[in-house]
Order: structure tokens, then sequence, then C-alpha cells
């Protein structure tokens, strides 16, 4: 028998009553697991009213009271760590170390939300004017909602709310349909670790839910994380609706690798961020740009090797399995179809890992790993996000073709170079429109405190998540002008006042 998820709402799990359901499958073998509520308007609804009772109480706690909730949320993410990582996996199909990263990265920002007296504190300046003076407080937004994709459930999740609940919203968490269990979980933990009721909700759901959350009246804010053409239309309706929306979408990072770099470093580094969690993540490297024929015929020598010696597996094959199954069967036709295109279009499939195929799996959507060398810019395979485990290479003749090659394209959320030149490390950080960037470092997710966030169509909306901006994000600032009846001159004044 299959289970039947819930939805989690006002510190309760309420079982779905739409009708509509989401299969969630075991990725490595294709077989349905459980089935995922699909919330209708109504439910999004009972969901927005929950917050709206729970949050007034929440935000007039202090600000220390609700940064105690994070560090205790922090201690039992800790103890869970174990069965979270195990219910990730299970749905989304990555290693267990991975799914431990996952869990990892979302409570790094937990813990720095622990630090939220301070970042809530306001400015003051005494003496503004004669007996004046003036002070700006940060104010909770009221309900904040957050729209995530399937490839990170625990981590993104909690970039997320851990930022709203600790500046005083209460949230409404839509987390993906493919693997919503770890998330139904954090909500368990939250409530644990003492929000009250209805302070972090999470509700199940596709589009019909997605709409409902764009277009209620009492959602102040909306932090979206997915694929670029959901992000422009969330943000567009968002928007419309006058809330605040912030929205992160698709990615094609590409890696520089200069003549003078550490072959062996750059392939281990291309290894690692092209194919772990089967490329399924939006900071991977999916395009190699080696420079001068020199350096790429000696960077395809040795990846070559590499990517045929991929351990693929489920996540129950061990620790030493390198990557799983894509999330489902459609991503992976998907991933295959966008591979023949790359053949068809004359691109030298130098790895192929198509016809993968495991004794036991073969109904999972397992894919071997792809590299590609010779692709040109017009192709399928260099224009679209693959999110699979394909590299591509693209070679260039010198570094300003290749700084060109990321310059010009549409998305701009990651980047690196592998050089020794100082030189030319520090004009391709200055010089590249790309909102993070790695100078001998594959993947280059910024830490907690820092903030995470694309340019060009990776992101529609202008602050970046975690780290100060999130502050930022879910709180509105208030100024306050003060003048006591000593520092009041006689009459009315009708100009706009200035300062002398
Ligand atoms: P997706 O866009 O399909 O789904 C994201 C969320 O939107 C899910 O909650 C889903 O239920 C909802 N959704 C899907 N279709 C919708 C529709 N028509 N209307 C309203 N809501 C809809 O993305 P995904 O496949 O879950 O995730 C992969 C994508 O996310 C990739 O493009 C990846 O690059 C991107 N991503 C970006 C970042 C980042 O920070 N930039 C991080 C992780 C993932």
């Amino acid at each position: 028998m299959t289970t039947e998820l819930t939805h989690f709402i006002g510190g309760e799990h309420v079982k779905g009553a739409s009708g509509r359901f989401a299969d969630i499958y075991n990725p490595a073998t294709g077989e349905v697991q459980a089935k995922c509520p699909l919330a209708n308007a109504a439910e999004v609804r009972a969901a927005v009213e929950s917050a709206r009772a729970a949050q007034p109480g929440w935000a007039a706690w202090n600000p220390q009271r609700r940064a105690r909730v994070m560090m205790r949320f922090v201690g039992l993410l800790q103890r869970d760590m174990d069965k979270l990582a195990e219910a990730l996996s299970r749905e989304h199909g990555k290693t267990l170390p991975d799914a431990r990263g996952d869990v990892q990265r979302g409570l790094e920002v937990a813990e720095f939300c622990i630090g939220a007296p301070h970042l809530l504190k306001g400015e003051y300046t005494e003496g503004a004017g004669p007996g004046i003076d003036m002070y700006s407080m940060r104010q909770p937004i009221g309900i904040a909602a957050g729209i995530t994709p399937f490839n990170f459930p625990a981590m993104i999740p909690m970039w997320k709310f851990c930022p709203a609940l600790v500046c005083g919203n209460a949230f409404i968490l839509k987390p993906s349909e493919r693997d919503p269990s770890v998330p139904l979980m954090l909500g368990e933990l939250m409530l644990e670790a003492g929000a009250p009721p209805g302070i972090l909700n999470v509700v199940n759901g596709d589009k019909e839910a997605v709409d409902a959350l764009l277009d209620d009246p009492d959602i102040g804010a909306i932090g979206f994380v997915g694929s670029t053409p959901i992000a422009r239309y969330v943000y567009s309706r968002g928007t419309a609706n006058g809330k605040r929306v912030q929205c992160f979408g698709g990615a094609k990072n590409h890696m520089i690798v200069m003549p003078d770099a550490d072959l062996e470093q750059a392939a281990d580094a291309l290894i690692g961020s092209a194919y772990g969690a089967a490329g399924e993540r939006c900071m991977a490297i999916s395009v190699a740009v080696p420079v001068g024929e020199a350096t790429a015929d000696a960077l395809i020598e040795k990846l070559a090797p590499r990517v045929e010696s991929l351990k693929i597996g489920p996540y129950t094959a061990g620790d030493d399995v390198d990557f799983g199954p894509l999330i489902t069967a459609e991503a992976h036709a998907r991933v295959k179809g966008l591979i023949d295109s790359g053949v068809a279009q004359g691109a030298t499939l130098v790895v192929d890992g198509r016809d993968f195929s495991m004794q036991g799996y073969e109904g999972g959507n397992f894919i071997g790993g792809c590299l590609f060398d010779n692709v040109t810019k017009d192709m399928e395979i260099y224009r679209q996000e693959i999110f699979g485990p394909v590299l591509t290479t693209v070679r260039a003749q010198s570094y300003e073709e290749a700084i060109g090659l990321a310059l010009d394209h549409e998305y701009g959320n990651g980047v690196a170079i592998y050089t020794r030149d100082g030189d030319t490390a520090r004009d391709f950080a200055s010089r590249i429109n790309i909102g993070m960037v790695g100078i001998n470092v594959p993947i280059p997710v910024p830490l907690a405190y820092h903030t995470f966030g694309g340019w060009k169509k990776s992101i529609f909306g202008d602050l970046n998540q975690h780290g100060p901006d999130a502050f930022r994000f879910y709180t509105r600032t208030k100024t306050i002008t003060a003048r006591w009846p000593s520092g009041v001159k006689e009459g009315a004044d009708f100009s706009i006042p200035v300062m002398e």
C-alpha cells in the first residue's frame, strides 16, 4: 500500500481534501512509493488563516526568544540528521553523504539566524535636528510563503523559512511535490523547537496551490526557487498582486580552464561539480571551457577515464556511490533527448552513458556520466540547462573568447575559473556578469552569512537569499522622526523641512 502524505497546518498533519494527488516515485526503481496531496485554494486559505492567527503573537516575542527556537531547531536537525538524510535520499535519489550535506547547508542558515537580535537592530541618529531624534526599525512583513524545487528538499526550504520566521513572520512552505517528506518533517521539528502552531505551515501542491498563494491578499512576500520559466511567472503574477517577490531560476555554469591551471585539480573539480547529485544542482558546472587546443586535449584525456569510472547506483548501495538516478522518468527522457540532440548537431560524445542500466533497477531513472567535446554555442546542449550528469566542453582559443562565452550566456548563476595567474583571476572576477564566482573553486556556493543569488535569467527580483539580504527581504523598514515638546517651535511651517 502506498503511503498518503499530508499537509502540515496549524501544527497538525491534515489530510488532503482536494481529491488530487501526485505520485512520488522511488527514482531508483520507478515504482510509486507514496502519494502527495495537491492542495486546492481552500486548503491554502486554511493555512493562511492559521498563519494569520499565530503571527501577531509570534512577532511580539522578543527577538532573543525567537532566536532560541532557532537554536533548538539546529539541535533537533543534528539529532535527526540520519533520519532526515534517509528520507531525503529515498525520495530524491541522491547519495546519503550528499543528502546530509543538503540538510547541513540548511542548518547553517538556521545557525546564522540565531544572530537575529543583532541583525534586526535598527539605526538611530540622536539630534538629527533641533530636539529631533530619528530611528529606523525592521518589522516583519506578516505572512510570507516559499515555493521550492525538488533538488534540495531540505536546504532551500530552510533558506526560506528560517530567516522569515526569526524576523517575526509566519510562513507557508509549498515544497516540490516530487519529494515533500523532508519539508513535512521540518515543519514538525520547528514545532518541537518551540514555534507556536501555525507559524510554519507546509502545504503540498502544484500550480493550483502556487496560484492561490500568489493571489492571496494576506501574503506579503513570496520566495521562489526553481526553473526560469516558472520563476518569471511567479515573479510577474506575485508582483502584479503587490507582493514582495524574489525568484531564483535556472543556470548554465561555465568553468574556464586556463593553460596555466593545475589540470589534475581542474579535472577532479569538474568531475565532482558536473556529476555530483547526477548534475541536478543549480550550481553544477555543466560547461568546461579549456583555453587553447593543448589544454583542451589534455583536459579531455584526464576527464574521459574519470567519467567512465564513475560509480552510479541507488543510495542504498553504500557511501562509495558517486551519484544516483534522476528524479523522474520524464527528467530521464528529457536529458536523454538533449544528449541525442548534441550528437545529431555534431558534438563529439566522448563518453556515452545513455545505455547505463543496473541489474534489479531496470525501471530506475539512471543515466551514466556523459562527456561531450567540440560543443558550439548554437547547440541545444549548450543553450539549455540539461540538469543531468552531462558535461559539455566548448574549446576556446583565448581568454577573451572564454570569458565572452560566459558573458553572453543568458543564465548568470555561477561560474569558475581555474588559473594560477592572479591578474587573470582578478580581471575575471571584476568583468564577469554572474552572481557567484569561484577562483579555483568549482561550486562557489556562498556560506550562510553571505548571500546567494545569480544574475541575468537566474534571478527575478532584487535581493539575494540568506545572509543579510534575507533579513532585508523578510522585513519592512519603518523610520520614526521624533521631537518632544521642549524642541517644538511656534507656528506652522509650510515648506518642506530641510536641515540648515
Ligand atoms: P520547477 O520550476 O519545475 O518547480 C519549482 C516549484 O514550482 C515547485 O514547487 C513546483 O511545484 C512549482 N511549479 C512547477 N510548475 C509550476 C507552474 N506551472 N506554476 C506554478 N508553480 C509551478 O523546478 P524543479 O524542477 O523542481 O527544480 C529544478 C530547477 O530549479 C532547475 O532549473 C534549477 O536550476 C533550479 N534551481 C535554482 C536554484 C537557484 O538558487 N537559482 C536552486 C535550486 C534549483
